[in-house]
């Protein structure tokens, strides 16, 4: 019998990396699990190879049509969604002076709109769910500043803020909002990244996305006094720098 027998869980940018790993952790755990993104192929393959009632739903989180008619579509045919996964995310490079005004507001777009109109369209479902969890993949970018991504921070340190606000607009629901913060973690999005990238880290290594999808697991089913907080996962980046200081 697993944890979470026969609750509905959305996930955003589930066909690949983080996102596919959640979806297969939760759908172990007896969820029925809405993969949800642009990638057609992957997003179907994936809900094959998960079974049952798992599906595939092609989603653009930056659009608040697709979203309500996804959703409602998902209630008639599984029940109320108690999960809501805001994972799917893009980065973009470049300095605040080489990044376009374009590829800013699609970062923003994509990071921080999408799981607004996320949890707004959610909300109801999670009320007549009896309530539920929304977790929301931040970022270390979210803690923290990075040269070179300056659209991508400010979309996860936006994404933390709000999670913390639909918190307490949600509490009086039963319904538990967290972010959760990894650090680099090996998937397509960091492809081009070599290993010297974490050499830094006290554990000096990528991240798995099943490292990801177990911290997701915890917030959703046994951090139940937790709400509007931060969960990090990161290598231990935040720790300190990594000079040591030998006077
Ligand atoms: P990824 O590129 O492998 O996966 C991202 C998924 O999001 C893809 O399946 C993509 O198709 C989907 N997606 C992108 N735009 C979408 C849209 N508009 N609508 C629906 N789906 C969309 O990357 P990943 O590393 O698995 O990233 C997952 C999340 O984790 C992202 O939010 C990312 O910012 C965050 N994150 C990643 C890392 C890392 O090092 N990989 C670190 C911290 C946070």
């Amino acid at each position: 019998m697993g944890r979470l027998d026969g609750r509905v869980a959305v996930v955003t940018g589930g066909a690949r990396g983080i996102g596919a790993a959640v979806a297969r952790l939760l759908a172990a755990e007896g969820a029925h699990v809405v993969v949800a993104d642009l990638l057609d192929a992957e997003g179907t393959a994936l809900a094959t190879e998960l079974g049952g009632p798992s599906r595939f739903l092609h989603l653009d989180v930056t659009d608040e049509h697709a979203w309500q008619k996804g959703l409602a579509r998902t209630e008639r045919d599984l029940g109320p969604v108690s999960v809501l996964v805001n994972n799917a995310g893009i980065a973009d490079f470049g300095t605040m002076e080489e990044q376009s005004l374009t590829s800013f507001r699609r970062v923003v777009d994509v990071n921080l709109q999408g799981p607004w109109l996320g949890m707004r369209a959610v909300a109801p479902s999670l009320r007549r769910a009896g309530g539920g969890v929304i977790v929301n993949i931040s970022s270390l970018a979210g803690l923290t500043g990075y040269a070179g991504v300056g659209a991508y921070v400010a979309s996860k340190w936006g994404l933390r803020g709000l999670t913390k606000t639909a918190a307490l607009e949600l509490a009086p629901d039963g319904v538990r909002v967290c972010s959760v913060h990894p650090g680099v973690i090996r998937t397509a999005m960091t492809a081009g990244f070599d290993e010297s990238f974490a050499a830094g880290q006290p554990l000096p290594r990528f991240g798995d996305p099943e490292e990801v999808a177990r911290m997701v697991l915890f917030v959703v089913t046994e951090a139940t006094f937790s709400t509007g907080t931060e969960f990090v996962l990161d290598g231990g980046a935040l720790a300190g720098p990594p000079a040591v200081v030998n006077p």
